[in-house]
Protein backbone atom coordinates (compact mmCIF):
# COMPACT_ATOMS: atom_id res chain seq x y z
CA UNK A 1 0.00 0.00 0.00
CA UNK A 2 2.92 2.21 1.04
CA UNK A 3 4.74 1.48 -1.90
CA UNK A 4 1.72 2.17 -4.36
CA UNK A 5 1.25 5.29 -2.46
CA UNK A 6 4.88 6.61 -3.01
CA UNK A 7 4.08 5.46 -6.76
CA UNK A 8 1.39 7.39 -7.10
CA UNK A 9 3.68 10.27 -6.01
CA UNK A 10 6.45 10.00 -8.10
CA UNK A 11 3.80 9.85 -11.04
CA UNK A 12 1.80 13.16 -10.32
CA UNK A 13 5.44 14.36 -9.61
CA UNK A 14 6.68 13.19 -12.98
CA UNK A 15 3.70 13.93 -15.06
CA UNK A 16 4.65 17.91 -14.03
CA UNK A 17 7.79 17.24 -15.00
CA UNK A 18 6.91 17.14 -18.35
CA UNK A 19 5.35 20.19 -18.35
CA UNK A 20 8.13 21.96 -20.56
CA UNK A 21 9.24 25.51 -18.74
CA UNK A 22 7.79 24.11 -15.54
CA UNK A 23 10.81 24.55 -13.59
CA UNK A 24 11.68 28.01 -15.23
CA UNK A 25 7.78 28.79 -14.00
CA UNK A 26 8.78 29.19 -10.27
CA UNK A 27 10.86 32.16 -11.05
CA UNK A 28 7.56 33.41 -12.68
CA UNK A 29 5.62 33.54 -9.34
CA UNK A 30 4.59 37.28 -8.21
CA UNK A 31 6.47 38.59 -5.58
CA UNK A 32 6.78 41.64 -3.65
CA UNK A 33 9.40 43.10 -1.41
CA UNK A 34 9.26 43.03 2.24
CA UNK A 35 12.60 44.49 3.67
CA UNK A 36 15.63 43.77 1.64
CA UNK A 37 13.84 40.62 0.68
CA UNK A 38 11.15 39.22 -2.41
CA UNK A 39 8.14 37.10 -0.94
CA UNK A 40 5.66 35.54 -2.59
CA UNK A 41 2.26 34.66 -0.85
CA UNK A 42 1.28 31.34 0.32
CA UNK A 43 -1.90 31.36 -1.35
CA UNK A 44 0.23 31.28 -5.36
CA UNK A 45 2.23 29.19 -3.70
CA UNK A 46 -0.65 26.86 -3.34
CA UNK A 47 -2.08 27.24 -7.12
CA UNK A 48 1.25 26.82 -8.27
CA UNK A 49 1.83 23.52 -6.65
CA UNK A 50 -2.59 22.69 -6.91
CA UNK A 51 -2.55 22.96 -3.63
CA UNK A 52 -6.02 24.04 -1.29
CA UNK A 53 -4.70 26.75 1.31
CA UNK A 54 -6.44 27.11 4.39
CA UNK A 55 -5.88 29.78 6.80
CA UNK A 56 -8.19 29.08 10.24
CA UNK A 57 -8.09 30.48 13.52
CA UNK A 58 -4.39 30.63 14.88
CA UNK A 59 -0.95 30.68 14.05
CA UNK A 60 -0.93 28.04 11.08
CA UNK A 61 -1.03 27.97 7.50
CA UNK A 62 -1.99 24.60 5.80
CA UNK A 63 -1.21 23.95 1.95
CA UNK A 64 -2.62 20.55 1.16
CA UNK A 65 -3.75 17.89 -1.75
CA UNK A 66 -3.99 14.08 -1.87
CA UNK A 67 -0.10 13.55 -1.62
CA UNK A 68 1.34 16.82 0.37
CA UNK A 69 0.71 18.45 2.74
CA UNK A 70 2.44 21.56 4.59
CA UNK A 71 2.04 23.90 7.13
CA UNK A 72 3.48 27.04 7.69
CA UNK A 73 3.76 28.82 11.10
CA UNK A 74 3.15 32.57 11.01
CA UNK A 75 6.50 34.74 11.89
CA UNK A 76 7.89 31.82 12.32
CA UNK A 77 11.43 29.93 10.43
CA UNK A 78 9.30 26.75 11.25
CA UNK A 79 7.15 24.55 9.15
CA UNK A 80 6.71 20.86 8.17
CA UNK A 81 6.76 19.55 4.94
CA UNK A 82 5.15 16.04 3.95
CA UNK A 83 6.05 15.37 8.34
CA UNK A 84 9.24 16.85 8.27
CA UNK A 85 10.17 19.70 10.35
CA UNK A 86 12.08 22.21 7.88
CA UNK A 87 13.78 25.33 9.43
CA UNK A 88 13.21 28.13 6.00
CA UNK A 89 15.76 30.58 5.64
CA UNK A 90 13.27 33.85 6.82
CA UNK A 91 10.39 33.45 8.70
CA UNK A 92 6.67 33.69 7.28
CA UNK A 93 5.32 37.54 7.14
CA UNK A 94 2.48 39.36 6.23
CA UNK A 95 2.82 41.07 2.96
CA UNK A 96 0.08 43.07 1.31
CA UNK A 97 -2.14 41.58 3.86
CA UNK A 98 -1.03 37.78 3.01
CA UNK A 99 0.63 35.25 4.78
CA UNK A 100 4.23 34.48 2.26
CA UNK A 101 7.82 33.11 2.36
CA UNK A 102 10.43 34.49 0.45
CA UNK A 103 11.19 33.83 -3.03
CA UNK A 104 14.78 32.25 -1.91
CA UNK A 105 12.60 29.49 0.11
CA UNK A 106 10.26 28.94 -1.96
CA UNK A 107 13.44 27.97 -4.82
CA UNK A 108 15.96 26.24 -2.53
CA UNK A 109 13.35 24.65 0.25
CA UNK A 110 10.19 23.97 -0.76
CA UNK A 111 10.29 23.62 -4.73
CA UNK A 112 13.12 20.95 -4.29
CA UNK A 113 11.36 18.62 -2.54
CA UNK A 114 7.98 19.11 -4.06
CA UNK A 115 9.67 18.19 -7.20
CA UNK A 116 13.02 16.36 -6.29
CA UNK A 117 13.32 15.34 -10.12
CA UNK A 118 13.30 18.78 -11.73
CA UNK A 119 17.26 19.18 -9.11
CA UNK A 120 18.62 15.61 -9.05
CA UNK A 121 18.40 14.55 -12.65
CA UNK A 122 22.65 15.79 -13.60
CA UNK A 123 23.55 14.18 -9.97
CA UNK A 124 25.81 11.66 -9.20
CA UNK A 125 25.34 9.10 -6.40
CA UNK A 126 28.13 6.18 -6.41
CA UNK A 127 30.80 7.67 -4.06
CA UNK A 128 29.84 8.05 -0.27
CA UNK A 129 31.94 9.81 1.71
CA UNK A 130 31.03 9.00 5.95
CA UNK A 131 32.42 11.61 8.26
CA UNK A 132 32.31 10.54 11.92
CA UNK A 133 33.16 13.83 13.66
CA UNK A 134 35.95 14.19 15.70
CA UNK A 135 38.72 11.85 16.90
CA UNK A 136 42.10 11.45 18.96
CA UNK A 137 42.66 14.23 21.07
CA UNK A 138 39.38 15.77 20.12
CA UNK A 139 36.93 13.92 21.87
CA UNK A 140 33.69 15.45 20.81
CA UNK A 141 31.08 15.85 23.52
CA UNK A 142 30.77 13.74 26.52
CA UNK A 143 27.61 12.53 28.32
CA UNK A 144 27.38 12.00 32.23
CA UNK A 145 27.55 8.68 31.90
CA UNK A 146 30.60 8.63 30.05
CA UNK A 147 29.58 8.37 26.54
CA UNK A 148 32.19 9.77 24.29
CA UNK A 149 31.07 11.54 21.23
CA UNK A 150 34.20 10.46 18.75
CA UNK A 151 33.35 6.45 19.74
CA UNK A 152 29.77 6.23 19.41
CA UNK A 153 29.75 7.88 16.15
CA UNK A 154 32.47 5.89 14.32
CA UNK A 155 30.45 2.79 15.29
CA UNK A 156 27.42 4.42 13.80
CA UNK A 157 29.12 5.19 10.78
CA UNK A 158 31.02 1.87 10.47
CA UNK A 159 27.24 0.25 10.39
CA UNK A 160 26.07 3.26 8.21
CA UNK A 161 28.98 2.27 5.47
CA UNK A 162 27.86 -1.47 6.12
CA UNK A 163 24.44 -1.48 4.88
CA UNK A 164 25.69 1.10 1.70
CA UNK A 165 28.44 -1.00 0.51
CA UNK A 166 26.10 -3.57 0.44
CA UNK A 167 23.63 -1.82 -1.69
CA UNK A 168 26.37 -1.62 -3.83
CA UNK A 169 27.42 1.89 -3.37
CA UNK A 170 31.07 2.81 -3.03
CA UNK A 171 31.91 4.00 0.49
CA UNK A 172 34.67 5.82 1.97
CA UNK A 173 35.11 7.39 5.16
CA UNK A 174 37.24 9.94 6.44
CA UNK A 175 38.34 7.89 9.62
CA UNK A 176 37.56 4.28 10.37
CA UNK A 177 39.90 4.61 13.74
CA UNK A 178 39.68 7.00 17.01
CA UNK A 179 42.25 9.21 15.00
CA UNK A 180 42.28 13.36 14.93
CA UNK A 181 41.56 14.79 11.34
CA UNK A 182 41.65 18.52 10.93
CA UNK A 183 38.33 20.14 9.20
CA UNK A 184 39.94 20.99 6.52
CA UNK A 185 41.63 17.75 6.06
CA UNK A 186 37.85 15.85 5.51
CA UNK A 187 36.86 18.10 2.58
CA UNK A 188 40.12 17.66 0.82
CA UNK A 189 39.66 13.98 1.23
CA UNK A 190 36.28 13.96 -0.11
CA UNK A 191 37.10 16.04 -2.94
CA UNK A 192 40.56 13.59 -3.85
CA UNK A 193 37.83 10.37 -3.53
CA UNK A 194 35.33 12.05 -5.94
CA UNK A 195 32.62 11.91 -3.37
CA UNK A 196 28.86 12.61 -4.50
CA UNK A 197 27.44 12.41 -1.50
CA UNK A 198 28.86 13.54 2.12
CA UNK A 199 27.76 12.81 5.27
CA UNK A 200 29.05 13.95 8.44
CA UNK A 201 28.40 12.08 11.80
CA UNK A 202 28.11 13.92 15.23
CA UNK A 203 26.21 13.75 18.57
CA UNK A 204 24.87 16.84 19.99
CA UNK A 205 25.52 18.86 23.59
CA UNK A 206 23.38 21.12 24.62
CA UNK A 207 24.35 23.69 27.94
CA UNK A 208 20.93 22.47 29.75
CA UNK A 209 20.06 18.74 29.98
CA UNK A 210 16.82 19.20 28.72
CA UNK A 211 17.34 19.29 24.60
CA UNK A 212 16.79 16.17 23.00
CA UNK A 213 15.89 14.39 19.61
CA UNK A 214 18.03 14.72 15.93
CA UNK A 215 18.70 16.95 13.56
CA UNK A 216 20.07 17.20 10.21
CA UNK A 217 21.91 20.31 8.95
CA UNK A 218 22.71 21.88 5.38
CA UNK A 219 24.94 24.81 5.18
CA UNK A 220 22.81 27.91 5.45
CA UNK A 221 22.39 30.16 1.99
CA UNK A 222 24.09 33.14 1.29
CA UNK A 223 22.86 36.28 3.07
CA UNK A 224 20.35 34.28 6.18
CA UNK A 225 21.11 33.97 9.29
CA UNK A 226 21.53 30.26 10.63
CA UNK A 227 18.77 28.33 12.11
CA UNK A 228 20.33 29.50 15.63
CA UNK A 229 20.63 33.13 15.12
CA UNK A 230 17.71 35.18 15.71
CA UNK A 231 15.38 35.65 13.06
CA UNK A 232 16.56 38.91 11.88
CA UNK A 233 20.08 39.13 12.01
CA UNK A 234 22.35 39.88 9.19
CA UNK A 235 25.83 40.07 10.03
CA UNK A 236 28.46 39.96 7.39
CA UNK A 237 29.87 36.45 8.10
CA UNK A 238 26.53 35.49 6.70
CA UNK A 239 26.99 36.86 3.62
CA UNK A 240 29.90 34.24 3.07
CA UNK A 241 29.08 31.63 0.08
CA UNK A 242 27.10 28.85 1.04
CA UNK A 243 27.59 25.34 -0.38
CA UNK A 244 27.35 25.24 -4.17
CA UNK A 245 24.81 22.38 -4.19
CA UNK A 246 21.85 24.28 -2.35
CA UNK A 247 18.77 22.03 -3.63
CA UNK A 248 20.62 18.51 -4.14
CA UNK A 249 21.90 19.27 -0.76
CA UNK A 250 18.88 20.15 0.84
CA UNK A 251 16.65 16.84 -0.65
CA UNK A 252 19.27 14.83 0.86
CA UNK A 253 19.18 16.76 4.38
CA UNK A 254 14.87 16.71 4.17
CA UNK A 255 15.43 12.19 3.43
CA UNK A 256 18.13 11.98 5.73
CA UNK A 257 16.17 13.73 8.47
CA UNK A 258 12.83 11.78 7.84
CA UNK A 259 14.33 8.52 7.73
CA UNK A 260 16.54 9.60 10.85
CA UNK A 261 12.87 10.48 12.87
CA UNK A 262 11.16 7.59 11.64
CA UNK A 263 14.15 4.86 12.35
CA UNK A 264 15.08 6.38 15.98
CA UNK A 265 11.25 7.58 17.01
CA UNK A 266 13.27 10.60 18.49
CA UNK A 267 12.03 13.89 18.71
CA UNK A 268 12.18 15.64 15.13
CA UNK A 269 14.55 19.25 15.32
CA UNK A 270 14.08 19.35 12.12
CA UNK A 271 16.11 19.87 8.42
CA UNK A 272 18.77 23.06 9.90
CA UNK A 273 20.78 25.34 8.39
CA UNK A 274 24.52 26.68 9.90
CA UNK A 275 27.87 27.22 8.37
CA UNK A 276 29.64 23.93 9.23
CA UNK A 277 32.96 24.07 7.39
CA UNK A 278 32.57 20.08 6.28
CA UNK A 279 28.93 21.37 5.03
CA UNK A 280 29.87 24.23 3.51
CA UNK A 281 33.33 23.07 1.60
CA UNK A 282 32.42 19.76 0.88
CA UNK A 283 32.85 19.40 -3.27
CA UNK A 284 29.07 17.75 -3.39
CA UNK A 285 25.52 17.60 -2.14
CA UNK A 286 26.64 17.72 2.32
CA UNK A 287 24.66 17.40 5.78
CA UNK A 288 25.32 16.92 8.92
CA UNK A 289 23.77 14.96 11.24
CA UNK A 290 23.38 15.14 14.98
CA UNK A 291 22.26 12.06 16.03
CA UNK A 292 21.04 12.56 19.86
CA UNK A 293 21.97 15.22 22.70
CA UNK A 294 25.10 13.59 25.36
CA UNK A 295 23.89 16.48 27.56
CA UNK A 296 20.02 14.91 27.79
CA UNK A 297 20.28 11.81 30.28
CA UNK A 298 17.75 9.77 28.31
CA UNK A 299 19.30 10.37 24.83
CA UNK A 300 22.80 9.17 26.59
CA UNK A 301 21.78 6.09 28.25
CA UNK A 302 19.48 4.94 24.73
CA UNK A 303 23.01 5.86 22.64
CA UNK A 304 25.14 4.04 24.82
CA UNK A 305 23.20 0.70 23.32
CA UNK A 306 24.62 -1.20 20.12
CA UNK A 307 20.79 -1.46 19.60
CA UNK A 308 19.79 2.37 19.32
CA UNK A 309 23.57 3.29 17.48
CA UNK A 310 22.27 0.76 15.04
CA UNK A 311 18.65 2.06 14.74
CA UNK A 312 20.43 5.99 13.98
CA UNK A 313 22.93 4.07 11.36
CA UNK A 314 19.48 2.09 9.57
CA UNK A 315 18.45 5.64 9.73
CA UNK A 316 20.75 8.12 8.02
CA UNK A 317 21.41 5.12 5.75
CA UNK A 318 17.90 5.21 5.00
CA UNK A 319 17.83 8.90 4.13
CA UNK A 320 21.11 8.34 1.49
CA UNK A 321 19.41 5.64 -0.60
CA UNK A 322 16.18 6.99 -0.51
CA UNK A 323 17.96 10.51 -1.99
CA UNK A 324 20.07 7.87 -4.42
CA UNK A 325 16.92 6.31 -5.59
CA UNK A 326 15.14 9.73 -6.50
CA UNK A 327 18.58 10.53 -8.49
CA UNK A 328 17.86 7.40 -10.28
CA UNK A 329 14.51 7.98 -10.98
CA UNK A 330 14.52 11.50 -12.68
CA UNK A 331 17.55 10.47 -14.48
CA UNK A 332 15.12 7.78 -15.86
CA UNK A 333 12.58 10.39 -16.36
CA UNK A 334 14.37 13.13 -17.91
CA UNK A 335 14.54 16.13 -17.91
ZN1 LIG B 1 30.46 16.92 17.12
Amino acid sequence: MKRWLLGCFFLVLSSMTCLDGQAAAITDLKSVAVGSDRYVSLKDVAAFYGLSLSVPPGRFVYLRSKWNILEFETQSRQCSINGVNVWLNAPVVSARGRWSITETDVRKVVDPILRPHAYLGARRYRTVVIDPGHGGLDRGAKGRAGVEEKRAVLDIAKSVRAILVNEGLRVYMTRDTDRFIELADRSYKATQWGADIFVSIHLNAATTSKPRGVETYVASLSGYPSTSSPAGSRTKAESFSANRFDHSSDLLGYYVQKALVQSTGADDRGLRRARFMVVKNSPCPAVLVEGGFLSNKYEEQKISTSAYRQSIARGIAKGVLDYVNTVKKAQVAGP
